[in-house]
């Protein structure tokens, strides 16, 4: 990421290759700025979803510098039809392959159909793709993600379990192929831009910020019958289902605790979170003399989208704007650990290391499709994650087996406690 490249090059500045670095910082800006006129070839791995359309919305007010050129989805080929239509990608891809054949015959010659796993990595591979966003829900997009790393492809990534699970194996991949990894997630994008000519050595701690989701002020004894459609009613962000589970729960704090920390290399100590109901301050850096930098904006993910494909510049972007004086106020809150136990949970798995974090996201993953589905009350969530992590040794992460063997056991475990 830019920031790590700015600390590496304050790092030989002080061992006395200034000149040099000037020198190498002008000829990068002549030779790796893209013209204006040069069209950035874009895959989007979850494309009909939340993040993914607004992806493509980003990416159609940019024309002249981005083309969504290839998508891919689970199985909604419906969705991926209108999206064909309407943006005219090269190629898809479905990772369904049953779908993907009832695609072929649905889209006749107009694009290229590929299907599996393996179709979506030979796409997201391929020699015109320029950046890569990463936006699959849950676990399944570790796989494409990794290819594309390995690819050197530009990664934007909103895909945060896939950092979740393979945080170790991510980061030493990016660094031995050299891949810059941006994030969408509007909490890492706010740390980023706070960040942004600052030394890792003056930063004392992160920020998250937190909505608090529906049941902020909901007494924990009412948790146990909260519905379904309670929780899929979150006050700010309009998002997938479940990812706005697990801002109900505060596991997506906690899984963005965790997140933080590989983005940004950190111990959990220096990570906080506050509830921040309004949503407006998207996180904090606070530095070693006590100085807070902030980012806000409304809650809108297009914002930290389209910073994430232009970054390290900013471009303008039309909408709505914060209006101050119209804002009545903003108030933070320490989280509620007791009742909230998923963000206590996240942060346990992260000090444990290796594979725990793969255990606690793919508990997750499992808890939530069953509160999806009726099969268990809310508060059973942050039970079945629990007893997933007690019955776990977390072993080291030195390949993708060890996190996929991780990954299979806890959903084995948490589905025969169901
Ligand atoms: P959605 O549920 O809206 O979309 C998910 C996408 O992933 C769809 O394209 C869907 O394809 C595909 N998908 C669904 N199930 C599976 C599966 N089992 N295996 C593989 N792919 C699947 O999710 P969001 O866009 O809300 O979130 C995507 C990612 O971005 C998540 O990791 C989330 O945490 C993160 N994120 C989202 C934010 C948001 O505002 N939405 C904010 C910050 C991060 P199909 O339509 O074919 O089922
Ligand atoms: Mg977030």
């Amino acid at each position: 990421m830019g920031w790590k490249i700015e600390r590496k090059s304050s790092q030989c500045k002080a061992e006395g290759c200034g000149v040099t670095l000037t020198l190498l910082r002008l000829l990068r800006t002549i030779f790796f700025t893209p013209m204006p006129s040069a069209l950035r070839n874009i895959a989007i791995l979850g494309a009909t979803g939340s993040i993914g359309r607004n992806s493509l919305q980003v990416i159609k007010t940019l024309s002249d510098r981005f083309r969504a050129t290839y998508l891919v989805v689970h199985r909604n080929i419906d969705g991926l039809m209108s999206l064909i239509t309407e943006h005219h990608p090269k190629g898809v891809a479905v990772l369904d392959e049953s779908c993907a054949d009832v695609l072929r015959k649905k889209a006749g010659n107009t694009v290229e159909v590929l299907g599996g796993m393996k179709g979506v990595k030979e796409l997201v591979g391929r020699d015109d793709v320029d950046l890569v966003i990463s936006a699959l829900v849950g676990f399944a997009g570790l796989e494409p993600t990794l290819e594309a790393i390995r690819k050197g492809k530009t990664i934007a990534l909103a895909n945060k379990e896939t950092l979740v699970a393979g945080g170790e194996l991510i980061t030493k991949l990016l660094q031995e192929h050299g891949t810059p990894l941006i994030p969408i997630d509007s909490e890492h994008s706010a740390i980023l831009q706070c960040l942004v000519g600052e030394e890792h050595s003056a930063v004392a701690r992160l920020i998250l910020t937190a909505s608090g989701g529906p049941f902020l002020t909901t007494p924990i004894e009412n948790l146990v019958s909260v519905t379904v459609e309670q929780a899929l009613n979150h006050p700010n962000w309009k998002m997938g289902n479940k990812i706005t589970i697990d801002s109900a729960t505060l596991m997506n704090k906690g899984l963005e605790v965790i997140e933080a920390h590989w983005l940004f290399h950190l111990p959990p100590a220096q990570i906080d979170v506050v509830i921040h109901p309004q949503s407006i301050i998207h996180s904090m850096v606070e530095f070693v003399d006590g100085s807070v930098k902030a980012q806000l904006g409304l809650p809108d993910m297009k914002l930290p989208i389209q910073y994430a494909l232009t970054y390290p510049n900013r471009t303008p972007m039309n909408g709505a704007r914060v209006d101050f004086p119209g804002l009545k106020s903003m108030t933070f809150f320490e989280p509620d650990r007791r009742k909230f136990r998923c963000l206590e949970l996240a942060y346990g798995a992260l000090e444990l290391g290796g594979t725990a974090p793969a255990v606690l996201n793919a508990a997750n993953e499992v808890a939530v499709e069953a509160f999806l589905q009726r099969k268990i009350p809310f508060q059973k969530i942050p039970d079945l994650i629990g007893k997933a992590l007690d019955a776990h040794s977390p072993g080291p992460v030195s390949d993708l087996d060890h996190i996929l063997e991780a990954d299979r056991s806890a959903r084995m475990r948490v589905t025969s406690l169901l």
